[in-house]
């Protein structure tokens, strides 16, 4: 009889299993493979990108238009049925751009186009006339001695390289963000920069740059690529003369904001899983790819995951952060979250524009994780790898609560079109591509599904390797 008595037993529990809300693996990838299909005909994404980048238009931190962006997420989060919705605001000095130009003056009249760099100083009233020096690579600068500068305009015409994981831009970028110090260190009285860019037109890119106590504060701008390569061969005949004229304002009054919404978890909602995208903009364009993308692509994805009969076992958090690009957004959201950061799951910002994603890189130790076996075969379709490295970033955003300890993880897109588009007048939505914005929703959508319904322990892993 003992036979008999077990097999009821083991039928007994097979009946009580489903009504304890755990979802057995098998039904946890069917329903995630729906999310996915779900996804990749869901006009969600493209109508979030379409209305914030029409209606709101470019939102660079500190402006009206930010705070109209801030209310405007707000409405989104409600409209969409997240919970929790909170808005966490912090002190953030402001840099407005004012009127620009540039133009060579000798030996002939040319104007060139320029864009200043974000938190450059204003040229004085009347503007600056010099002599350029042009180098060809930011190491060349670092190589002319103290003083060789003098009263010089310094050029630097380095190009960047096309890749398609967008490594040509880290390699590439210094020559903008450490450029106005260096070139000041030697006497130079500005700095142009060819756009840190992989286009070939003359729309220059502007980007964030920075100044240091130990060196004058010069100002600084982006020249458009044919224009730093015509600065470049006119002074290998002879002296070239630039003139520039930057007024930027300043303001150390003002603030901005993170905002959050909640897909409340159904059984361990103090457990967290942050994903978002930066609300802030350049000024120029209307942040479609950066980073609008990010925004409707995580809010979308959460939704659909908020649509389903039953919410997964922990909380997904979408965060909108709002200054990322001239910094500040992510030391805010560690401070906002520091007595909170073991309840953090994993945290991941999508801020490589709208393209393809083509491999997941989880937190280390995490890629043969039982919980997340489906994920091959549910990746397949996107044309998705998982590779077996472990992810170094996690987004800007998500850099100071990755420092504190909170495990990332990175869908890695397509780099190969963004920096012909990013920070440029050219990063609108006629650019952003709606079937491979899909394909970002259905890979986040799957991905922090599984994450979500399931008790991964990244931490662990991550120690146990
Ligand atoms: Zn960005
Ligand atoms: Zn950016």
């Amino acid at each position: 009889m003992l036979r008999p008595l077990i097999a009821f037993a083991a039928g007994l529990a097979l009946l009580v299993q489903p009504a304890l809300a755990q979802t057995a693996p098998d039904a946890r990838a069917q329903t995630a493979a729906e999310l996915r299909d779900r996804a990749l005909k869901d006009p969600l994404a493209w109508e979030i990108l379409e209305d914030l980048t029409t209606g709101i238009g470019p939102r660079p931190a500190g402006s009206p238009a930010m705070a109209r962006a801030k209310d405007w997420a707000v409405r989104e989060f409600e409209r969409l049925g997240f919970t929790n919705i909170r808005v966490h605001e912090f002190a953030k000095p402001t840099w407005t751009r004012g009127e620009e130009s540039a133009a060579i003056v000798a030996p002939y009249s040319y104007r060139l186009s320029i864009l200043g760099l974000g938190g450059t100083v204003p040229t004085p009233k009347g503007g600056i006339e010099a002599e350029v020096v042009v180098f060809g690579s930011f190491a060349e600068l670092l190589a002319a001695p103290e003083g060789s500068l003098k009263g010089k305009i310094a050029v630097v015409n380095q190009p960047m390289t096309k890749t398609v994981d967008g490594q040509g831009y880290s390699a590439a970028v210094r020559a903008r963000s450490a450029g106005p110090i260096e070139a000041g260190k030697r006497g130079a009285v500005a700095y142009l920069v060819r756009s840190i860019s992989t286009s070939d037109l003359n729309a220059p890119h502007t980007g964030m740059t920075r100044y240091s106590d130990a060196a004058p504060k010069i100002p600084a701008a982006a020249l458009g690529v044919p224009d730093a390569d015509l600065l470049q061969k006119l002074s290998r005949r002879g002296p070239v003369k630039v003139r520039i004229n930057l007024a930027s304002t300043t303001r150390t009054d003002t603030v901005a904001w993170n905002i959050s919404g909640d897909i409340v978890g159904s059984e361990k909602p103090e457990e967290v899983v942050v994903i978002g995208g930066h609300l802030d903009s350049w000024d120029v364009g209307t942040g479609a790819h950066d980073d609008g993308a990010g925004i409707a692509i995580t809010t979308a994805a959460a939704k659909l995951i908020g649509d389903l009969p039953r919410h997964p076992r922990r909380t997904i958090r979408v965060v909108m952060w709002g200054s990322e690009e001239t910094g500040g957004s992510g030391e805010a959201f560690l401070a906002d979250n520091k007595d909170n950061l073991a309840n953090l799951v994993v945290a991941s910002e999508s801020d490589l524009g709208g393209d393809r994603i083509y491999a997941l890189l989880l937190p280390k130790g995490a890629v043969d994780a039982p919980q997340l076996a489906a994920l091959p075969a549910l990746f397949a379709p996107l044309k998705i790898i998982i590779s077996r490295d472990p992810a170094p970033f996690g987004g800007a955003d998500v850099a100071e609560i990755r420092d504190a300890g909170v495990p990332v993880f990175t869908l890695r897109q397509d780099a190969t079109r963004y920096f012909d588009l990013h920070h440029s007048p050219d990063d609108t939505l006629d650019k952003i591509d709606p079937v491979q914005l899909n394909q970002n929703v259905a890979a986040w959508a799957v991905l922090i599904y599984l994450i979500a319904d399931s008790d991964i322990d990244f931490r662990a892993l991550r120690e146990a390797k």
